[in-house]
C-alpha cells in the first residue's frame, strides 16, 4: 500500500510518500480500506518529536481514520466485510476501572491509535475491532472524519468536564479552530451565550455565521475587558480554553466567580505563571479534559447524521499530497478540518 511515513523528526520535508506492506489484521482486529483521514495538530507534535509522547520513528501518522472493513481477523464477531467504521481514537485497554464504567479517556494505559498500528495517512490500517465506531448512513468520510477529535473534544470539555447549563455565558477562545467552532456549534445547540475571539474578522464573521452572539478580534481588542462588557461586568461562567499561554490568562481573566475553565492544550505555551490569590477568593476553577469516551463519539456521529451539527471540512486533499495538506494546517489559515483522501486521484 502506499502510506506517508517519516523517518525521522522534523519540518514538512520528513514526510515521504511510500510503498509498504499491507497490514495484516491480528486475532480481534480488521483492515480498513481508508477513505477519508483528518489532519490534527498532535501530528505536527508528533512530526517534530515535541508531543511528549513515546513514539519512535519510522512513523505514519494519522489518529482520526474513516474507512470500510476489508477483512475480518480472527475471531472478530459483529462486524463484516464493507462496513463503514472509524476507530475510536484512544487505544485503551478494556479492562482498568476506568474503562469498565465507560470513562475510556481515563485509561490508566492510554495511547492513540497509530502508536500502536499504523496510522491514517495510508491506504490502509490494521486495528482492534473492539476500537470500532459504526458512521450512521447520511454522512459522507469526509465529514465523519471531520467529526470525532473536534466534537468529541468539544462535547467532553464543555457537557461532561465543564457541565455547561442552557443559559451560561461561555468564552470559547479561538473559534475559528476545528474544535473551537465545533465547540461553538455545540453550544450554541445547548442554549448558551457565546464570545468568541479569533484573530482574523474573516474567522469571526464565519462564526456568526454558526450563531456567535459576540465577536472579540483578540489582536484589536482587550478580551477581558470586552467580556465584561458583553456580560454587565460579571464574567461569563465557563471558558472553552485550548491555546494555553496568554490566552490562558485572558481566560482566568474573562471569569465569573465559581465559574469553569476547561482546558486541553497549550499549544501558545505550556507552562504559565498563575496568581493563587485572586482565583481562590473568587472560587474560580480550572478544569483539565482529556480527549472524550466512546458513547460521546457516538452521539456526536448521529447528531452529524442527522444535520444537527455541521462538520466543518475546509479542503481534501489526495494522499500523496500530505505535506501540502499538513503545511496548509501549519498556516492556520483554514476554518475547519483538513482532510486526506486516499483513493483520490492521484
Ligand atoms: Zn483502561
Amino acid at each position: 500500500m502506499k502510506a506517508v511515513l517519516f523517518h525521522e523528526f522534523g519540518g514538512l520535508d520528513v514526510l515521504q510518500v511510500e510503498e509498504v506492506d499491507d497490514p495484516e489484521p491480528s486475532a480481534g482486529e480488521v483492515l480498513i480500506d481508508v477513505s477519508a483521514s483528518a489532519l490534527n495538530h498532535l501530528d505536527v507534535d508528533i512530526r517534530e518529536g515535541v508531543s511528549r509522547f513515546d513514539v519512535q520513528p519510522p512513523f505514519i501518522l494519522g489518529v482520526e481514520v474513516v474507512g470500510r472493513i476489508a477483512a475480518l481477523g480472527q475471531g472478530v464477531q459483529g462486524w463484516k466485510v464493507g462496513d463503514r467504521v472509524m476507530p475510536y481514537l484512544m487505544d485503551t485497554c478494556g479492562e482498568c476501572r476506568y474503562c469498565r464504567s465507560g470513562r475510556e479517556s481515563l485509561c490508566l494505559t492510554p495511547g492513540f491509535i497509530s502508536f500502536t498500528t499504523s496510522g491514517g495517512y495510508a491506504e490502509k490500517l490494521a486495528c482492534s475491532a473492539r476500537h470500532l465506531v459504526r458512521i450512521p448512513d447520511g454522512l459522507s468520510d469526509e465529514a465523519a472524519a471531520a467529526t470525532q477529535i473536534a466534537f468529541g473534544t468539544a462535547w467532553h470539555m464543555l457537557f461532561t468536564r465543564g457541565r455547561l447549563q442552557p443559559g451560561e455565558s461561555l468564552l470559547i477562545n479561538c473559534v475559528g479552530s476545528g474544535i473551537g467552532s465545533a465547540a461553538l456549534q455545540l453550544a450554541k445547540l445547548a442554549g448558551a451565550y457565546v464570545i468568541g475571539t479569533a484573530g482574523t474578522s474573516e474567522k469571526l464573521a464565519r462564526a456568526k455565521e454558526f450563531g456567535l452572539d459576540v465577536a472579540v478580534n483578540y489582536k484589536e481588542l482587550d478580551v477581558p475587558a470586552e467580556v465584561m462588557r458583553a456580560t454587565e461586568g460579571r464574567g461569563v461562567d465557563v471558558v472553552f480554553e485550548h491555546v494555553g499561554g496568554e490566552f490562558f490568562q485572558m481566560g482566568l481573566d474573562s471569569m465569573a466567580k465559581d465559574a469553569r475553565l476547561v482546558i486541553c492544550g497549550g499549544h501558545s505555551g505550556e507552562v504559565v505563571p498563575f496568581d493563587i490569590i485572586p482565583f481562590f477568593r473568587s472560587q474560580k476553577q480550572v478544569i483539565g479534559s482529556f480527549v472524550y469516551n466512546r458513547n460521546e463519539v457516538e452521539q456526536v456521529l448521529d447528531l452529524a447524521a442527522r444535520g444537527v451539527i455541521t462538520p466543518l471540512v475546509y479542503k481534501v486533499f489526495p494522499l500523496h499530497e500530505a505535506r501540502q495538506a499538513m503545511e496548509t494546517m501549519e498556516r492556520r489559515e483554514h476554518f475547519g478540518k483538513i482532510v486526506l483522501k486516499p483513493g483520490a486521484a492521484t
